[in-house]
């Protein structure tokens, strides 16, 4: 395996004429290869890499790689904690796919004896450990590519469901996801087509494959990446976690670990989004709920923006005035500021029944428990709530069935109470 060089980059100028934003657009409905094709032979020629760890789906992409170009750089981070399996699998996959640039990329020596002498910072500093282990030295080679090329997808991990195909980082280069929007099945199906191997522990249980010491199998139906850093507050190495496509910082150099503030898919969570600032510059606003009116008031520089962007609904404001822009938006924040001001009901069922907005939908502000049923049946899909009360029932899914509503959403066949006879008859039948 060839160690790291770094190549100088060219950047990504047509990238940047183009808008990250019109890149999604125009390749949104493309396959994986496709997107990685686009990537590497017309967006960035020569100035792309790709990091791979080998893993449990890692074939997929590296297949895809062998078919567009198999001397694109692949980087293996050689923490030195592999499971020798891994090593196995890396030469296993070289050799059948084809793959002529793999190179490994490997932690500073003196870094490793200054702070990790014995080995075993990962038991007592796991940040810290993926710091000198993974993100200074990925970060040292990609700072010569204008863009590189992770395995992410959507269904992995919550803070990865608005994943797009492209990103721009805050230095202007470019994350590809090919697999973006590939499911569980869809790796499955893409393996099982090609014959691809499987990673030799796959099979016993090791659904998420990292490091051997913070690594282990995970049991039938359990999440695939419980296994990772299991019993402790982390999701990811660093090397992915800042929203704003940087290399993230460790917990500890960030200075703090985020709230749990956001209640979705079950569970509370890090919320990745974050609240609009009156300074702000509308071309600068990453992973943040823009008030209606200010989207509005300044409309051309946010559509002409690259980044991702949430929309707040305030009382008062009228959700029709931005339906045409609704594509925009991975996020809505309906506001709840008083629990006796209902607006907010109609406003999310206009954004899910009249416009399909297909994105995350989140209730924000003063919400009691048993509103949460009906909040839900407007198409409510995600909660930022301070109340304990409410809190502890998302938590406990302690919510009574409600069986007989005044008001009928247009998402599914109820009968609304006062109905008569025979419009009943009718809606039961249908
Ligand atoms: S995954 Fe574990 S062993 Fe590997 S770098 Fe991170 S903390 Fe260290």
């Amino acid at each position: 395996m060839a160690m790291a060089d770094p190549v100088p980059s060219q950047g990504p100028d047509k990238l940047r004429a183009l808008g990250i934003v019109a890149l999604n657009g125009m390749f949104d409905e493309m396959d994986a290869e496709g997107v990685l094709r686009q990537a590497a032979e017309d967006i960035l020629p020569a100035d792309l890499a790709l990091v791979s760890s080998f893993g449990a789906d890692s074939a997929v992409l590296l297949h895809i790689v062998s078919r567009v170009d198999p001397s694109l750089p692949v980087y293996f981070l050689e923490t030195g904690k592999h499971f020798a399996e891994t090593l196995e699998y890396v030469e296993q996959l070289k050799a059948e796919l084809g793959l002529t640039n793999v190179i490994a990329v490997v932690p500073d020596p003196a870094d490793l004896a200054r702070f990790d002498p014995t080995g075993e910072l990962w038991e007592t500093d796991p940040d810290s450990c993926c710091h000198i282990r993974k993100t200074e030295p990925l970060e040292k080679v990609l700072s010569g590519y204008g863009g590189w090329v992770t395995g992410r997808k959507r269904f992995q991990t919550a803070e990865r469901g608005v994943l797009p195909h492209f990103e721009l980082t805050s230095d202007n280069r470019i994350k590809v996801n090919p697999l973006a929007y590939y499911t569980h099945d869809d790796i499955e199906a893409y393996k099982h087509r090609y014959g691809l191997p499987d990673h030799p522990l796959y099979h016993q249980g090791y659904k998420s494959i990292g490091c051997a010491p913070c690594t282990s199998a995970v049991a039938e139906g359990e999440d695939p990446r419980a296994g990772r850093w299991r019993g402790l507050d982390k999701r990811e190495c660093g090397i992915h976690f800042d929203f704003n496509g940087q290399i993230a910082p460790t917990r500890k150099q960030a200075g703090k670990t985020k709230e749990m503030r956001l209640f979705k898919n079950g569970g509370f969570m890090a919320d990745p989004w974050t609240d609009w600032v009156e300074a702000l510059d509308p071309a600068e606003a990453s992973y943040t709920h823009v008030p209606l009116d200010v989207f509005v008031a300044h409309r051309e520089a946010f559509i002409a923006s690259p980044h991702p962007l949430g929309l707040r609904v305030d009382p008062g404001h009228r959700v029709e005035d931005v339906e045409a822009d609704m594509a925009r938006f991975s996020s809505v924040a309906i506001s709840f500021p008083a629990f006796g001001d209902g607006r907010g009901f109609s406003s999310a069922r206009l954004v899910r029944e009249r416009f399909g907005f297909q994105g995350e939908v989140r209730a924000v502000g003063d919400i009691l428990a048993d509103q949460v049923p009906f909040l839900r049946r407007c198409g409510i899909d995600a909660f930022v709530v301070a109340n304990p009360a409410t809190r502890q029932a998302l938590e406990n899914d302690a919510f009574a069935e409600v069986s007989l509503y005044y008001q009928p959403v247009g998402t599914r066949a109820e009968v609304p109470v006062g109905t008569r006879p025979f419009l009943r008859r009718a809606l039961a039948d249908a």
